[in-house]
Formats: C-alpha cells, sequence, structure tokens
C-alpha cells in the first residue's frame, strides 16, 4: 500500500468489463435467434453507465434500453446516434419532444401517450418511434385489454384521417411507427409455475392483433414483418425454451449475476462484474464485553481484535445486514458485527492475520456474492447492486485473477 490514492474514495467498485463482454456473449449465444437487448437503467445496476454502455457499444453491441427519458437521453449522449435505445417508464408531464427527436424508442403503455407522443413527433417533424406494451397480467406497465383494444382502434384512426390518400400517405414520414411489441413476466425466476406461459398466450394473442391492425393500414405505421417482440428478462432469458420474442431485454445477468433462487453466477457460465472493494483503515484489541457501534448489537464474547472498514449505508450497503453480513480479507471470511452505519463498519477479525491497509471484499467473485448480502439484507441481490451510491468511485480494471469463465 505504498501508492497514494488521490481520488479520496475508500470504497470502490470494480467494474470488470472483460466479465461484461463475456456475459454478453454467452447471453447473445444462448439468446439466438433471439436478439440481446442490454439493459443499463439505474445507472447500469449500480455499475456506473459511463462505464458499462461504452464498453458493450466497443463490444460491438448496438441495443439498448433503460427505464426513463433522462436515462435515454444520457446514453444517446454518451453512445451517439448509431445505437437503438428503448425507454418505457415517462409521465403525464414527461417532455416527449426530446426522446422523439433523439430517436429515442418509446414504449407506450397508455391511449394518451399515443395522442402526446404523435404531437411531439408533428411538433418536432420527426416520426416517433414506438413499442406498444401489454400489460399481460403483471399489473404494472402496459396496456390492460380494454386499453389495448382503445390503442388498436386509435391505430386504425390515425391511419383513416382526411389525407389518407394512398399516394399521399405512403409518401410522407408517418408521425408514427410501430416498431415493436413488449411486456414484462411476473414471475419468469419460478420455472414451475403457470403464469409465465400464460403471461405468453396472452403477449401472442396481442401479437396477433397488432399484426392484423398493420396489415389493414398496408404497413403505413409499421410492417408488421419487422416487428420486434419482446417479452424476456433474464429470467425468462435463463429458463425458457424456446424464448418467446424476436429479442430479450436483459439486465441483471449482463452483470454476471444470478436472478434464480438455485443457480449461482458460475452455475449459469456468468462471471460477477462489480468487485466492492474497501480497506481495513484502524485495527483495536479489545477485552470481553466490550460493545460494537451504535446501540451496542454486538458485545465482544472474549478478548478479541475490531478491524474499522470505511462503507456504510451512505455508500448504499443495507443497515439490514448488520450483525449478519461478512467481508473477505486475504481470502478469510470475517463477520460484520454491530449496526452497519453511515460511514464505516465493525469487522470482527479477531486472531486473524490482518493489516491496517488490507484490502476488503464487501462482495465480488472472489468474497461473498451480491446474493449473499441479498440474504443478509432481506432483499435480492438486484437491490444491492443498484443501490451503491455516489460516493463510491466505480473503476474500470482488467479481471480480476479468479475463475474467469470464457472471457474473449
Ligand atoms: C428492468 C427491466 C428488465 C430487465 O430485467 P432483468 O431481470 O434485470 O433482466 C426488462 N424489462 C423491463 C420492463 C424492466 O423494467
Amino acid at each position: 500500500m505504498t501508492s497514494t490514492d488521490t481520488s479520496g474514495a475508500l470504497v470502490r467498485a470494480e467494474i470488470d468489463v472483460a466479465a461484461l463482454r463475456a456475459n454478453a456473449a454467452a447471453l447473445a449465444e444462448r439468446l439466438a435467434p433471439a436478439r440481446l437487448k442490454c439493459v443499463v437503467k439505474a445507472n447500469a445496476y449500480g455499475h456506473g453507465i459511463d462505464i458499462v454502455a461504452p464498453a458493450l457499444f466497443a463490444a460491438g453491441w448496438r441495443d439498448f434500453c433503460v427505464a426513463t427519458v433522462s436515462e435515454a437521453l444520457h446514453l444517446r449522449e454518451l453512445l451517439g446516434d448509431d445505437v437503438a435505445i428503448t425507454a418505457w417508464l415517462y409521465g403525464p408531464t414527461t417532455d416527449l419532444d426530446a426522446a422523439v427527436t433523439a430517436g429515442i424508442e418509446l414504449g407506450v403503455s397508455t391511449v394518451d401517450s399515443l395522442d402526446r407522443l404523435r404531437d411531439a413527433a408533428r411538433r418536432t417533424n420527426s416520426t416517433a418511434r414506438l413499442h406498444l406494451k401489454v400489460d399481460t397480467g403483471l399489473g404494472r406497465n402496459g396496456l390492460a385489454p380494454a386499453d389495448w383494444k382503445r390503442a388498436l382502434d386509435k391505430l386504425r384512426g390515425l391511419d383513416a384521417g382526411p389525407e389518407s390518400d394512398e399516394a399521399d400517405a405512403s409518401a410522407v414520414a408517418p408521425d408514427l411507427e410501430i416498431v415493436g411489441i413488449m411486456s414484462h413476466y411476473a414471475v419468469a425466476d419460478e420455472p414451475e409455475r403457470v403464469e409465465t406461459a400464460q403471461q405468453t398466450h396472452v403477449f401472442d394473442s396481442a401479437y396477433r392483433e397488432l399484426t392484423a391492425v398493420l396489415d389493414e393500414t398496408q404497413g403505413r405505421l409499421g410492417e408488421s414483418g419487422g416487428l420486434e417482440v419482446h417479452i424476456a428478462n433474464s429470467p425468462a432469458a435463463l429458463t425458457l425454451s424456446p424464448l418467446p420474442g424476436t429479442s430479450a431485454r436483459v439486465g441483471l445477468s449482463l452483470y454476471g449475476l444470478s436472478p434464480l433462487d438455485d443457480q449461482n453466477s458460475q452455475d449459469l457460465g456468468l462471471v460477477p462484474v462489480m468487485r466492492l472493494v474497501s480497506q481495513v483503515v484502524n485495527l483495536k484489541d479489545v477485552p470481553s464485553g466490550h460493545g460494537a457501534s451504535y446501540g451496542f448489537t454486538f458485545t465482544a464474547a472474549a478478548d478479541t481484535r475490531f478491524a474499522l472498514v470505511p462503507g456504510g449505508y451512505g455508500d448504499g450497503l443495507a443497515r439490514s445486514a448488520s450483525n449478519r453480513a461478512e467481508v473477505s480479507i486475504r481470502g478469510t471470511r470475517y463477520p460484520v458485527i454491530g449496526r452497519i452505519a453511515m460511514d464505516q463498519m465493525i469487522v470482527e477479525v479477531g486472531a486473524g492475520e490482518v493489516s491496517i491497509g488490507d484490502e476488503v471484499v464487501i462482495f465480488g467473485p472472489d468474497g461473498p456474492s451480491a446474493a449473499e448480502w441479498g440474504t443478509w439484507a432481506d432483499t435480492i441481490n438486484y437491490e444491492i447492486v443498484t443501490r451503491i451510491s455516489e460516493r463510491v468511485d466505480r473503476v474500470e480494471v482488467e479481471p480480476h485473477p479468479v475463475d474467469g469463465g470464457g472471457l474473449r
């Protein structure tokens, strides 16, 4: 530890871009002939969009998804015009003009947004490229059955405007182009449940209805043959065979994490991309009976040694993992004792071989997994990585020397 750390950040998220590329390649192979849509919402699940998106782009990936319009616009700035970007979450007051002019493909989950997108397209003299989103049962976003019918009627109506003189209508760029149909599964991580097949069935019917409308309107709102069809997320992509749709929106697994309870990253041939590390900054011998951290929820049962480790809920670690979590120092697991505070936590190292300055692996391929932290914090690995806060430095690194999987 001779080098001086100039960033001042004590907790670091190392982002293994080789693992990211390998995961994308492995997932794409599994999905084929369906195509991979890389989901990079929520700061690339906490991994850092500014590292993750350019790394995927450099590896040849051109199809990205985010949730919000602001995420989409940021991604457009970052990657330029040569990528498809889909976003599906916006509200009645979201400015859609910028998204439409930036060529962001938008999910449509309300009838009203069809009007708003047509208006945005007219105002900006561009074409709004849309993915109709069907609620096939999740109950979250997407057009529920009655709204789905109304949306299809509206599309027919748009085509039958006063100017629907054949030659003219096909000569001008349409306000709206339906480029895709999408939905989202609720329980694809539990392969034994029947609801997934039911959702697929509802999705199939909606797909047939939409292609009928596109054919009726003679392709003026989009070509039924070229429609992009996507419903699968990571758990569906890893469990369904054959995979429904022409593409799949994959987030979690791209980052090397498993969405399934009974299989870990390695079982799935994936490599965790984030390695969250800190360091030992203080060490003290304490007598039996000594308390640890706020509330004294831990008391030493015997004479022992405490190591102080920067990293707390201000960095996005879960306070609910207090007295349950473990970290790894020099390859040995030690318990986090007492309450995890805003900035730091205490680790009981006892007689272990530990020095000030030692690296502490909070989670990563050579320490506890994000899934274990999920268990300790009563949540899931998705949340564990996504909640890593801005204070933590994201640094792009060479692959860590652990069984690296099939790096290419
Ligand atoms: C987040 C999200 C995904 C990606 O899900 P993963 O399980 O992380 O692969 C796909 N589709 C929608 C609509 C989402 O919100």
